[in-house]
């Protein structure tokens, strides 16, 4: 290691390397070759052993918590580092390594401080650790449900991050922003905005912001809220211009310090900056947005206003025996068992639905609707017992919180009888416990219907868009809503002082809509409640619309933007997938044949198509699937871009398995394709199985099973399905 002399010490010290630690150099080589090679032991031994003859050497002592740190025993690292702070406070080697210690020694809360000096200080001399650093941060604010905060940090690391790295983090960022299970108001950038006012003023805004950029947005939230604060007070004593200027500067600051809690991971300090920027926005939209940032994240903090999912497990004694008791319980429906699958211990022997009332049968569209289907109480799983030792034979029984989940128990207990003995949750020491929870505004979209294996996929559709509906129209306009004052969103229609929170509570059901793919009209919902029709976004040929924020995006005016921007716009658009704002973009864009050389034209035509199905609006989906199957591909496409189209049209048609011209294409699939392609005519089989299709035209004998898993489609995958996602914990499992 040819170090020069009289180059800054690699000790972190600040000191020259000849005035410090010279003469260490050979030993340490040794040290960093072990660590490349990963040896951490023999590392660490060598390092001990220096430690002893140089107990003042920092540069030992950072590479000790350096190699503990590798070693994954990041706890321990504290010790050393706390020795070398101790002599030299500012020596920023170690200030950057104890950020990193204390995080993964103390966790994020009790490490704060640490963490916050280290990303404060050492960006510029430690970057490859203030990465790491970032990183481990941005991952634990994903686990914990943090995702501005997630992104955020995110956002730091790949600022960091070296060149190698750099495509990991930039791929990470992506899936986040693509990520749709995350409401579309979280994903995408959001950024600090200006706030004017005297020299002295801007001066504190530019240390707030300075501190957020390098990670330490507990302090810049704190700082923002502070100005934030006295301008809310000098406001008082204004009027005229002077408070209209005034009241913009504190609708910015609570939306900047607002913006930091969330970076910072504390959702509810978050909602209420924001909510107080609300309040102070002279501008709808702006208001708006702020608003329903507000109130989402108010939502994702407060769990304890949630509705739960809730669950209760029993010891089985006999699982053969308390199958045919199950069996004979009236209401107690057993589910097939998933078709094609290997037995699997962890799997369960049997699901059960407790219905409300019996199943429907056939597939007369008439008889199927929200009154005549059954609604599922609870669901029951069964597990056998695996090998001695591990899981026992138990069963679960899941189900949303109340009286049906409680009616279901008391069947279930009554007809398991002696065969089944309840056991209590670990930890809790309760018989119920919590499996998932969703927010109790949605409730009257949380019970699962219950139908027949064979029930046409449009009757399914078509129920759950009634029970959306009935939501929409009956249901969540006579609700009472915190947001509101209490007030139920008809008795807020005229009401000025709620408008702005009423306007974002129908971006929070637009968020939910979007998820599940549900149509919703946020301008139409808007003139139902006597709310302003959204303004129009200024665009000029500057506006930079890939970093907008998606409601942002959404007000733009597609049509005025030039080809280029309308480019970035579809990039942008594919990737956050905001259905709202979809479509009337991609018209805009068919419109503009100039940009089609630019784009992959088959992309915006799939969007269109799909669109049209997940609304159910079947020609339009084929409308735009055959101007697909029009663009001309070359030879060696044309029979995997035909079968692709086919599959597509099937897909879309399959919402009425017994229409012609589904039957017809089932009937090409066989004959045309099924030649070529072997597997298709194992999925046209199960198809036809399914919804029991008559089929003349299918030979005997080839039928070769049914749909298994890597197959293109399951019945399951387009039934929309409740939030919670099941945690079950059964006996004798770790
Ligand atoms: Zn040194």
């Amino acid at each position: 290691m040819a170090l020069d002399v009289y180059a800054v010490c690699p000790c972190g010290s600040g000191k020259k390397l000849k005035f410090c630690c010279h003469g260490l150099e050979g030993s340490i080589e040794q040290v960093v070759r072990h660590q490349s090679a990963k040896q951490y032991k023999q590392a660490l031994q060598l390092l001990n052993a220096l430690d002893k003859k140089h107990p003042q050497s920092a540069w030992v002592k950072n590479l000790q918590a350096f190699t503990l740190m590798m070693d994954k025993r990041g706890p321990e690292a504290i010790g050393p580092l706390t020795k070398v702070l101790q002599v030299q406070p500012d020596n920023l080697y170690s200030i950057s390594l104890f950020g990193l210690a204390s995080f993964l020694g103390s966790g994020w809360k009790a490490g704060k401080t640490a963490i916050q000096r280290a990303f404060q200080r050492c960006s510029n001399e430690y970057p490859h650790i203030i990465y790491f650093l970032a990183r481990s941060v941005a991952e634990f604010m994903g686990s914990v449900g943090s995702p501005l905060a997630h992104r955020q940090y995110l956002g730091l690391a790949m600022r960091l991050a070296s060149e190698e790295n750099r495509e990991n983090v930039f791929m990470e960022l992506i899936e986040f922003d693509g990520d749709t299970k995350i409401p579309y108001i979280l994903r995408g950038s959001h950024d600090l905005v200006p706030v004017a006012g005297d020299e002295a003023f801007e001066k504190e805004v530019r240390k707030s912001a300075k501190l957020a950029f390098l990670g330490c947005n507990e302090a810049a939230g704190g700082l923002f809220a502070k100005l934030a604060e006295t301008a809310e007070t000098e406001l008082a004593a204004l009027s005229g211009d002077d408070a209209a200027k005034k009241r913009v500067a504190v609708a910015s600051l609570w939306w900047n310090s607002g913006l930091c809690r969330a970076w910072d991971g504390d959702e509810k300090a978050a909602a209420e900056a924001l909510h107080r920027s609300a309040k102070h926005s002279d501008e709808f939209e702006a208001a708006v947005e702020a608003e329903t940032l507000a109130q989402t994240l108010g939502r994702r903090g407060d769990r304890e206003h949630a509705h739960r999912v809730v669950q209760s497990t029993y010891k089985v004694k006999m699982v053969s025996k308390l199958l045919t008791l199950l069996d004979a319980t009236p209401l107690f429906v057993r589910l097939p068992p998933p078709e094609g699958q290997a037995p699997d211990p962890r799997q369960p022997v049997a699901t059960y639905r407790v219905l409300d009332k019996n199943p429907v049968i056939g597939s007369d569209s008439a008889s199927y609707s929200l009154d005549t289907v059954p609604r599922v109480a609870a669901e029951i799983v069964v597990f056998a017992s695996a090998a001695p030792g591990q899981q026992e034979a138990a069963l679960a029984i899941i189900g949303i919180e109340g009286e049906s989940f409680t009616d279901s128990l008391a069947k279930l207990e009554a007809a398991g009888g002696e065969e089944i003995e309840k056991l209590t949750a670990p930890g809790t020491g309760e018989s119920i416990s919590t499996n998932s929870v969703f927010e109790k505004e949605f409730l009257p979209l949380q019970y699962k219907r219950h139908f027949e294996a064979s029930t046409p996929l449009g009757i399914i559709r078509r129920i759950n868009r009634d029970n959306w509906s009935k939501f929409l129209t009956n249901d969540w306009p006579e609700m009472p809503l915190a947001a509101l004052g209490g007030k139920t969103p008809k008795q807020a229609i005229g009401d000025d002082s709620v408008r702005v929170p009423l306007a974002a509570w129908l971006q929070q059901i637009d968020m939910y809509a979007d998820r599940f793919g549900l149509p919703f009209d946020v301008p139409d919902e808007r003139a139902k409640y006597s709310l302003p029709v959204a303004t129009p976004r200024d665009v000029n040929e500057h506006t930079s619309v890939g970093t907008l924020s998606v409601l942002q995006f959404a007000r733009l005016p597609f049509d005025k933007l030039s080809d280029q921007q309308l480019v970035a716009a579809f990039k942008r658009a594919a990737l956050i997938q905001h259905k709202g704002s979809l479509r009337s973009l991609l018209l805009t864009i068919v419109e503009r044949t100039s940009c089609h050389d630019q784009l992959d034209m088959a992309r915006v035509y799939r969007f269109l198509s799909d669109l049209g199905s997940l609304l159910m609006e079947t020609s339009e989906a084929i409308r735009w699937l055959d101007k697909e199957r029009a663009r001309t591909v070359s030879a060696s496409e044309q029979f995997e871009h035909e079968l692709d189209c086919d599959m597509r049209e099937l897909r879309y048609r399959l919402d009425d398995p017994h229409d012609p011209a589904c039957s017809n294409l089932l009937r090409r699939m066989w004959e045309h394709y099924g030649t070529k392609v072997p597997e298709l005519r194992g999925y046209v089989t199960g198809i036809v199985n399914h919804y029991k299709v008559a089929a003349p035209w299918m030979t005997d004998g080839e039928a070769v099973g049914a749909i298994t898993s890597g197959g293109v489609w399951t019945p399951e995958s387009a039934a929309e399905k409740p939030a919670g996602e099941n945690k079950l914990w059964l006996p004798g499992q770790s």
